[in-house]
């Protein structure tokens, strides 16, 4: 079978479908694996992540994707979440003895960046959500509605918006509340915070993202399958109407009984030819899928400005400051660290989601926007010099979760034979992330396995609930 693409998705795939004796033959045009989610080497040496990356608790697929593939030790979990706003003033959330769903309710209460009326607001609206486990009415509108329609109708403060949900929500589905369907927030808001206490713990790589997917090109191979970098999907063989292969470079064509296209869905838009787009109406919508911008801001300081692993601005430019250089520790040679860097300097990474108003600006721009930025927030940044500073703009990060999306999201199974699809784009009921590209790539095995005749799950269960909402809900406690 050939998998078109290296990203999560095609991987995931590939290693499912190798694990069940298939021989997969992997093309991906990059020299290197990961996709959208990987690191590469920069011009002046320095290996980055082409943007920081983080997995949460409730990603189960995921995770069974780094164990299948032996990367698992390679991510470390991190239970305090830490704010930061331009006053100074600092907020923790962490999980305190309480069971779920008020495992939370200490932090909460002691959260400062957040007034009294802030937080009863959004106590309301936590109820609402566990009143009805992630699913309330609202959300089965025709069309959607968006995430800040949702709060306006739950009567949420200004400050609440600003200073939680938008700031749990924008980094996490990569979109402006206004453009969110506000299921999609909903539903962070129930896996990951309030049905179970473990949900909510941040996966950070300690180590560059393309070393997470060393043990994905040994699973395919050692079923007999192989994996082709620099290889560029340019076209498909269509004969009598049906898909009969693919063509490379140099009139290559390679054909197989089933084909994954694990590919942007701009990129499958370009691809199709308008046969099968007519064949299959799924596929004639994937321009209405629209994307929305990541930029990552990449520092180096000649010394430590920051002792904590990563901290959230409120009120700013800036989301997130990742300390790489705390992250990677342990595994600095991996890193490429241990020979650059002396033991004084400091390696941060910003990200901002959702940043289309950095599109238009400047490198220098961004670089002085954020430099500022962190030197307001990290008092011993305003002495340190900046060694270097790299801006990363991804235009097209992920799909945008528009209200409504979803029926413009094609299923992994098409009704054209021997077909398959792959992406973060795909039906998976997730939005753009790490674990919505897993589960693509599992639900395609699966579906092609099925069309052969073998029936096998990879898809993994949910988190289960933990707490009083497992005895509310009448399920077995989580065992993890
Ligand atoms: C800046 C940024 C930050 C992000 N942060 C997070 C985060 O913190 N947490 C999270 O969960 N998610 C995050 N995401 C989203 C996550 O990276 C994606 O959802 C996921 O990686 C998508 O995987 P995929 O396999 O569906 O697609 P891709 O990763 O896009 O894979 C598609 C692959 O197909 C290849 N390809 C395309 N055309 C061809 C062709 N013609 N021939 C051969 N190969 C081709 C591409 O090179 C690519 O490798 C982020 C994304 C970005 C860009």
């Amino acid at each position: 079978m050939i998998v078109i693409g290296g990203g999560l998705a095609g991987l995931a795939a590939g290693v499912a479908l190798a694990d069940s004796s298939w021989r997969v033959r992997l093309f991906e045009q990059r020299p290197f694996l990961g996709g959208r989610a990987t690191s590469y080497v920069l011009p002046d040496g320095e290996h980055v992540d082409n943007c920081q990356h983080v997995t949460l608790g409730c990603c189960t697929n995921l995770e069974d994707f780094y164990k299948r593939v032996g990367a698992e030790n390679k991510i470390q979990f991190f239970d305090h979440l830490l704010f930061l706003d331009p006053q100074g003033r600092r907020g923790e959330i962490s999980a305190g003895i309480l069971p779920a769903p008020f495992h939370f309710a200490g932090s909460f209460a002691l959260f400062k960046p957040l007034v009294l009326l802030d937080k009863l607001s959004i106590a309301r609206a936590m109820v609402d959500i566990l009143q009805h486990q992630g699913d309330t009415p609202d959300l089965h509108e025709s069309g959607g509605i968006s995430m800040l329609e949702w709060l306006r109708r739950r009567g949420q403060t200004q400050g609440a918006i600003d200073r939680f949900w938008r700031v749990v929500l924008v980094s996490a589905l990569d979109e402006e509340l206004e453009r969110t369907d506000a299921r999609f927030g909903v539903d962070v808001f129930w896996k990951a915070f309030l049905s179970n206490s473990t949900g909510y713990r941040m996966g950070v790589p300690a180590v560059p993202l393309s070393n997470l997917y060393d043990g994905c090109k040994w699973e395919i191979e050692r079923r007999g399958g192989e994996v082709n970098l620099r290889s560029t999907l340019r076209g498909l063989k269509i004969e009598s109407g049906q898909l009969a292969g693919v063509r490379f470079d140099e009139n290559r064509e390679e054909s197989a009984d089933a084909y994954i296209f694990a590919v942007p869905h701009t990129a499958l838009a370009e691809l199709l030819p308008e046969s099968l787009k007519q064949s299959d109406p799924t596929l004639a919508n994937l321009d209405k899928i629209k994307v929305s911008p990541i930029t990552g801001v990449h520092f180096w300081f000649d010394r430590t400005v920051m002792d904590e692993p990563f901290i959230t601005l409120l009120d700013t430019t800036t989301q997130w400051i990742f300390n790489k250089t705390t992250l990677y520790a342990g595994s600095a040679s991996e890193a490429g660290e241990g020979e650059k860097s002396t033991n004084a300097s400091q390696y941060l990474q910003l990200v901002i989601s959702a940043s289309y108003d950095l599109l238009q600006k400047s490198r220098q721009d961004i670089i002085d926007l954020c430099l500022a930025e962190v030197r307001h927030a990290l008092p011993r940044a305003r002495d340190a010099q900046l060694l270097k500073a790299t801006v990363i703009k991804e235009a097209a990060a992920t799909f945008s979760p528009e209200p409504g999306v979803d029926r413009w999201r094609p299923s992994q199974h098409t009704s054209i034979p021997g077909l398959f699809l792959a992406g973060d784009w795909t039906q998976t009921g997730w939005p753009a992330t790490m674990e919505g590209a897993v589960r693509s790539g599992y639900l395609a095995a699966e579906a092609i396995l099925r069309v052969h005749g073998t029936s096998r799950t990879f898809l993994q269960p949910d988190l289960a609930p933990d707490g009083f909402i497992s005895m509310w809900l009448g399920q077995p406690p989580a065992s993890r």
